[in-house]
């Protein structure tokens, strides 16, 4: 590999970060000072052979690029960390705006009864071609096979401002490169060696860890019972207190039993509010359940011993006459079980105690996760950059000028749904729009 001085003129604006992010900032920035009739060199550099990577595998392939949640202050709470953040951005660009962008770039999305938004095609390549078509359309450069290396800040002949030198590993030229510009926009998701270089500039670094995953789960209740779902259940984590872990709220919402364990929207909300908090115990901790969620122990208890008074029900078993028809017949055996109620039992000899005990399992029952696992349809990341450290009217930093954040790179992170690209969206926008002013 050989070195090289930086040549010719400084770049205006480089992004380091092919993705949504990096990609809808260059995007606009172009797009905006076009049509001011001030082009900008505008340089896209990712690593990859390929740009918008996790674009293409993202939403089993069908991209969920939004959420129809169009009010501000109720989008924001979809975002275990950053909404607050987010507020003011979403004022100026939100879901209905994302919707607007590629339906005039030529892609129609359609929401699904849960809200998602995907495009009509269902293909996830239809989002990255639009955004590929997009940068083209506005004179974007774009090199793949590039690593940013490292970042110096730079005093530029002839000019007050400061700007940086960057130093690239251009891979399919086999050499390193030194490249200078005026503004400089890092939008490389979650990457590591880009948060040292980060810090390195004076900035805050939250450690990044995993956010949107299953729980691992070895319960004797629920073996063999994979693809088995309730929805609604309710979840929640087992902690002392509220304040020593603030995910101790519950998350609700349909619940599926898989080969190892829990999954299913209430899962991944659940480990999304309790991202760090589960990473610092080693995805080890205490997990209640609620099959039965508008139900406290007492009203099932209730229900239940009323069920068992009713002569019609004196002689049927419990294990195959279940009370709560939303519980699947193969949860209720199980859960029956648990009670202690055998499976030749009548209802007219099941004890209160052991009516209680079924009550306990199906509104509070007591399990252990054990670990987390992967969801393949959306995984993302909490930590990044701090937030108080970056003006959210532009994404510039307050402590080096003339450089800019968007996406993941921040400490913002979302639950399932098109809210993570809506991150993206919003705040690569909100930088493409100040670097192209
Ligand atoms: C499997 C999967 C499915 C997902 N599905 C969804 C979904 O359906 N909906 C949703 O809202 N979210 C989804 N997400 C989350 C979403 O993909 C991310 O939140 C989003 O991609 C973040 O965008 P970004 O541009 O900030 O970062 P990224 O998409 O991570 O892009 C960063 C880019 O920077 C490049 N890069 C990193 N370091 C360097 C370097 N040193 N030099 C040059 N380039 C570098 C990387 O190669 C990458 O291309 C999914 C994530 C995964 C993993």
């Amino acid at each position: 590999m050989t070195s090289t001085l930086p040549t010719g003129q400084p770049w205006d604006v480089v992004v380091i970060g092919g993705g949504p992010a990096g990609f809808f900032a260059a995007i606009r920035c172009a797009e905006l000072a076009n049509a001011h009739s001030a082009p900008q060199r505008v340089l896209i550099i990712e690593r990859s052979r390929r740009p918008l990577g996790k674009v293409l595998i993202s939403g089993g392939g069908r991209c969920n690029v939004t959420h129809a949640c169009f009010e501000p202050a109720q989008l924001v709470n979809y975002y275990p960390r950053g909404g607050a953040a987010l507020r003011g951005p979403f004022t100026r660009f939100q879901p209905s705006d994302t919707v607007q962008w590629f339906e005039k770039n030529g892609v129609r999305l359609k929401t699904e009864a849960d809200g998602r938004m995907f495009p009509v095609t269902d293909r996830a390549e239809t989002i990255a071609d639009a955004l590929l078509e997009a940068a083209r359309r506005e004179g974007v450069i774009l090199w793949t096979e590039t690593a940013l290396l490292g970042i110096e800040k730079l005093a530029l002949e002839g000019d007050s401002e400061q700007g940086f030198q960057l130093r690239l590993r251009r891979d399919a030229l086999e050499r390193e490169e030194l490249l200078s510009t005026r503004r400089l926009l890092l939008s490389t998701g979650s990457d590591r060696f880009v948060g040292q270089l980060i810090a390195s500039l004076g900035h805050t670094l939250i450690e990044p860890v995993p956010s949107l995953f299953t729980f691992n789960l070895n319960d004797p209740r629920l073996v063999d019972l994979a693809g088995v779902s309730v929805s609604p259940a309710s979840l929640r984590l087992l902690a002392e207190s509220a304040a020593e872990n603030p995910a101790v709220l519950p998350q609700q919402g349909p619940l599926l039993v898989t080969h190892w364990g829990l999954s299913g929207p209430a899962a991944l909300r659940l480990s999304a509010w309790g991202a760090r908090w589960l990473y610092e115990r080693g995805y080890r901790a205490g997990l209640l359940i609620n099959w039965l969620p508008g139900l406290t122990t007492d009203s099932a208890f209730e229900t239940l011993q009323h069920q068992r008074s009713l002569p019609e029900n004196a002689r049927k078993k419990p294990a195959a006459h279940v009370i709560f028809p939303q519980i699947p017949i193969r949860l209720w055996k199980r859960l029956v079980e648990a009670a202690g109620i055998r499976e030749s039992q009548n209802w007219a000899d099941v004890s209160k105690v052991s009516l209680r005990r079924l009550a306990e399992e199906l509104t509070a029952g007591r399990y252990q996760i054990q670990g987390k696992g992967q969801f393949k349809d959306e995984f993302v990341t909490c930590g990044g950059v701090k937030l108080d450290e970056v003006d959210f009217k532009t994404m510039q930093s307050r402590r080096v000028p003339g450089l800019f954040f968007a996406g993941e790179v921040l400490d913002i992170d979302g639950l399932t749904g098109g809210f993570n690209f809506q991150n993206a969206w919003t705040t690569g926008w909100l930088a493409g729009s100040a670097l192209g002013r």
